[in-house]
């Protein structure tokens, strides 16, 4: 059992995102002061924690500043090197694990684990070479989609391959950083569960949300997913198994697709906080925020229960922050502003929620109306 980690102490934060930023909120409410680790001057997180160690993920010297003023250590960022986090595993304790990270860094890893835990996913093979990826494809059939192993998010480093005449360009942009070629998925949506972990293997799950994306980026999330009870509560039990095999503590999230079958398949596990919950700051007495930084100093997880229905809408880029003015002034609108200062296309600048009384989240028309100044221009 792991000793709670009294209050004034310090947590340290690896990354300086807005993940990072709720976090630090989340934590500064139960009484700790958070200390960042990032190369950026002004980030989101470090303009609401107590300290900020300036430096970078890979330079051992800041990696060791960083562990000496802190009590235990999370991130909230995936691309630090296992490596680096295994350095500071070293010195404090880091949760969740190395190991969790490691393999959510690395497809191949990702998807092997996940099958091996009997959770199911789409068809995949490994890819080295283009022999590799024509007898792949001879197998899993077209059409399927090309991606990086590592360091790939929102999109990036991925080719939809719909005939042959697509494998080519494919292979010859992503080779020769190692590939995994998936199946396609004819999804008929997609959803995610995010799970919180104590240490002492204490499990709490917030409720299955649907979600659906723009550009590649989550745009909007609905909770509760608008599908079958059945069907969200296998998506429950595969989160939770998940958590189970990382041996997580803190908490994670599980994207996954619906089938237009009605199967669940796993595709993507972040062991961190995620866009997907956040609606959770304004629709459950504890935030998936909150329940991270409890499994992380060793408190009691209370339920991830939902008070309200709730669809979250991200605010990406420069044209939807534009709008903050508006939002601002729109009622019902809960606006959360992420503190950045430059406002590239595709970049997260904040989200808002919307809360419905429970049960009783509209149709899409309704929710458009209900997000006044960002509903969608067709419904
Ligand atoms: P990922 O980077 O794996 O999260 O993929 C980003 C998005 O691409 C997902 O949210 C899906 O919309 C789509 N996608 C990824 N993999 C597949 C697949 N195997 N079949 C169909 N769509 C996919």
């Amino acid at each position: 059992m792991t000793v709670a980690l009294p209050p004034n102490s310090t947590i340290g934060i690896i990354g300086g995102g807005q993940l990072g930023r709720m976090s630090a909120i989340a934590a500064a409410r139960l009484g700790y002061r958070c200390h960042i680790l990032t190369p950026e001057p002004d980030s989101p997180a470090a303009q609401v924690a107590a300290g900020l160690t300036l430096g970078d993920y890979e330079d051992q010297s800041a990696l060791r500043a960083f562990a000496a003023r802190v009590d235990v250590i999370t991130f909230e960022f995936e691309n630090i090197s296992a490596e680096g986090l295994e350095l500071l595993a070293s010195l404090k304790p880091v949760r969740p694990s190395p190991t969790a990270l490691r393999i959510s860094q690395y497809r191949l890893a990702e998807k092997s684990f996940l099958n091996g835990i009997g959770v199911p996913t789409t068809a995949w093979a490994a890819i080295d070479s283009r022999a590799e990826l024509d007898a792949a494809v001879a197998r899993l059939g077209l059409p399927a989609v090309l991606k990086t192993a590592r360091l790939g998010y929102d999109g990036k480093g991925q080719a939809l391959l719909r005939e042959a005449a697509d494998l080519a360009p494919a292979f010859d942009e992503l080779f020769p950083r190692p590939l995994i070629l998936e199946s396609f998925v004819d999804f008929g949506c997609e959803i995610s569960v995010v799970v919180a972990r104590g240490s002492d293997g204490a499990m709490v799950a917030f409720d299955t949300v649907e979600n659906t994306h723009r550009d590649h980026i989550l745009d909007l999330t609905y909770a509760p997913a608008r599908i079958p009870d059945p069907v969200a509560a296998a998506a429950q039990f595969l989160a939770r198994r998940v958590a189970e095999g990382l041996n997580l503590v803190g908490v994670l999230a599980v994207e996954m697709f619906v089938t237009s079958d009605g199967r669940v398949l796993a595709n993507e596990i972040a062991p961190r906080p995620h866009n997907s919950a956040h609606w959770t700051i304004d629709a459950c007495p504890a935030s998936q925020f909150e329940m991270h930084i409890r499994a992380v100093a060793g408190l009691p997880l209370p339920p991830a229960v939902r008070h309200s229905d709730a669809v979250m809408k991200n605010l990406v880029g420069p044209d939807e922050i534009a709008l903050w003015p508006e939002i601002v002034a729109a009622p019902g609108l809960i606006p959360h502003h992420y503190g950045k200062t430059e406002a590239r296309p595709g970049r997260k600048m904040g989200h808002v929620t919307r809360l419905f009384p429970r049960g009783a989240l509209p149709g899409d028309f309704g929710i458009a109306a209900a997000l006044g100044p960002l509903a969608p221009a067709q419904v």
